[in-house]
């Protein structure tokens, strides 16, 4: 952003605790954690049930914050200094909600495409990939990491020049209504929803509530020029399309599959006269590291009215592992195909994306033996993707999965995790480690459905389980470890990894 204090004062509704030197001085970045200001920046003081971001109100001013947010009266010490730098302390009613207001407002200074995805599995994978497809066209902000809640949503927003080509946004959302709150504030040009899964069904009880609340995003694109991408392999895709009253209201949707029956489904649709998908994949496969090759597939970009529209193929080889991979690609390339770009340009700059840090990252371990990191969180979708796709590994010695459980599904929660055990079960895995409370219904199941129950190890702890490791982990053997965020699995990677 590049908003001086006065602008800053007045879009927030604050008043000035201390007058800055110079009301004109342009602030350019916003951030609340005093750690990472920089100068230029505006620092924003959040309360924090741990802690108070009031207490680094002096920090962040010794950094170079030209300015400060804050909801509580500042030390007179604390005030002073910002006197003596030159400073603005601006009082608001909601420091948080202040964060938005700037937001919404600057959003009205960006001259580029706003394009906001969400989805229950793999929003931060196919965020990436739709950066790194339209950054090989043009100058791109996107979201950084995985900050897609109430406050890294304005952040992203913030973090745009008003020149940037495209900003690419990542909502995540935990209840209804959500969605449509941070569409408030983005006003999305594009919306793409990735996918319609389970996480989050204890909030909001059932997949057609989650597919409403996905469908927000839909809903708030503009009428006329906003543009909609949806997945057609989703059985709730023509729901999500109804829902959002995409065609009523002249929005239209591009349809994209990365499934094995893209090409069966594009036939399907086209003998019942419904939209087909305009982006899909062929030919797909996983090589001997599980990384998916395919053939890309578009038609009816430039030739919609025509009464065979041309199709264009390309190969795509992803740095990506898993077949779940191939549709988060063909999301992407969509987006970068209706930007305009050539499908040639979009599996090019597919091909040279890299994968997010834990997300099934693949380890070398000092003992010889490989770690796939897919710690960093699970649902039942990407737990069922995870297991896949490191069955589909090319492994010198044995397979053996570390699962934990899996947070926040409430009533769904002992039959996902005996879902899971059945999968399991099934695949060619030598060990299965299991732990947490919850996943002992992996373990339960497994073993229930034919699992040796000689192969099958429930831990407590995380101890445990790298005990267990310790003794059975040898050179050319692969470990899968994977759960839920809150279980803290990192630990284990770092375990057999350091
Ligand atoms: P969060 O809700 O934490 O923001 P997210 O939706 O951003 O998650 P990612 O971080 O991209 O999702 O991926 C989370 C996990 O899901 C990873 O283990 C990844 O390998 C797996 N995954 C990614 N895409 C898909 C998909 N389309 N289907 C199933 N699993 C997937
Ligand atoms: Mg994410």
């Amino acid at each position: 952003m590049r908003l001086n204090a006065k602008q800053i004062a007045a879009y927030t509704g604050g008043s000035f605790a201390v007058e800055p030197l110079d009301p004109r001085a342009l602030m350019c970045g916003v951030t609340w954690d005093s750690r990472d200001v920089k100068p230029g920046d505006l620092y924003v003081a959040l309360p924090g049930e741990r802690v108070d971001g009031h207490d680094f109100v002096a920090a962040a001013l010794r950094a170079g914050a030209l300015g400060a947010l804050v909801m509580q009266p500042l030390a007179e010490d604390v005030r002073a200094l910002a006197r003596e730098l030159g400073a603005a302390v601006i009082d608001v009613p909601d420091t948080a909600g202040a964060v938005s207001d700037l937001a919404r407002e600057w959003r009205s200074h960006l001259q580029g495409r706003v394009i906001a995805l969400t989805g229950s599995t793999g929003k931060t994978t196919t965020k990436n990939l739709v950066r790194d497809v339209l950054a090989a066209a043009g100058s791109v902000t996107a979201t950084a990491g995985n900050q897609n809640n109430e406050l890294g949503v304005p952040k992203t927003l913030l973090a745009a020049e008003p020149e940037c080509d495209a900003v690419v946004v990542e909502m995540g959302m935990r209840g209804p209504g959500q969605i449509a709150e941070l569409c408030s504030i983005v006003r999305p040009d594009w919306g793409l929803v990735v996918n319609v899964g389970e996480s989050h069904i204890e909030l909001l009880g059932s997949r057609e509530n989650i597919a409403r609340a996905k469908a927000e995003l839909l809903r708030e694109l503009p009428e006329g020029s906003g543009l909609a991408f949806v997945n057609a392999a989703d059985d709730f895709a023509d729901f999500m399309r109804e829902d959002a009253r995409l065609d009523a209201r002249r929005v239209p949707c591009v349809l994209f599959d990365g499934t094995e029956d893209a090409a069966a489904r594009r036939v399907a649709a086209s003998a019942a006269d419904a939209v087909r998908p305009a982006v899909w994949a062929e030919q797909v496969e996983l090589d001997e590291q599980g990384r998916a090759r395919f053939v890309l597939h578009a038609c009816g970009f430039d030739d919609a009215a025509a009464a065979a529209p041309h199709v264009e193929t390309a190969p795509c080889a992803l740095n990506l592992r898993g077949l779940h991979n191939v549709s988060n690609a063909c999301a992407a390339a969509a987006v970068g195909r209706a930007s305009g770009m050539s499908l040639a340009a979009v599996a090019d700059a597919l091909a040279h994306a890299e994968p997010e840090a834990g997300r099934q990252e693949v380890l070398r371990a000092r003992g010889g033996f490989t770690v796939v990191n897919d710690a960093y969180n699970a649902n039942p979708d990407s737990m069922r993707a995870s297991l896949n796709t490191f069955c589909a590994l090319e492994v010198p010695g044995r397979r053996v999965a570390v699962l934990g459980d899996m947070a926040e599904l409430g009533d769904f929660a002992r039959a996902c995790h005996a879902g899971i055990g059945e999968l399991a079960a099934r695949l060619p895995l030598d060990r299965l480690v299991c732990v947490g409370e919850l996943a002992a219904c992996i373990a339960d199941a497994a073993e229930k459905a034919g699992m040796d129950a000689g192969r099958i190890v429930r831990a407590a702890t995380i101890s445990d389980v790298l005990g267990e490791l310790d003794t059975c982990i040898e050179p050319g053997d692969a470990v899968l470890v994977k759960a839920s965020h809150c279980m803290g699995l990192e630990r284990v990677v770092e375990g057999l990894v350091n």
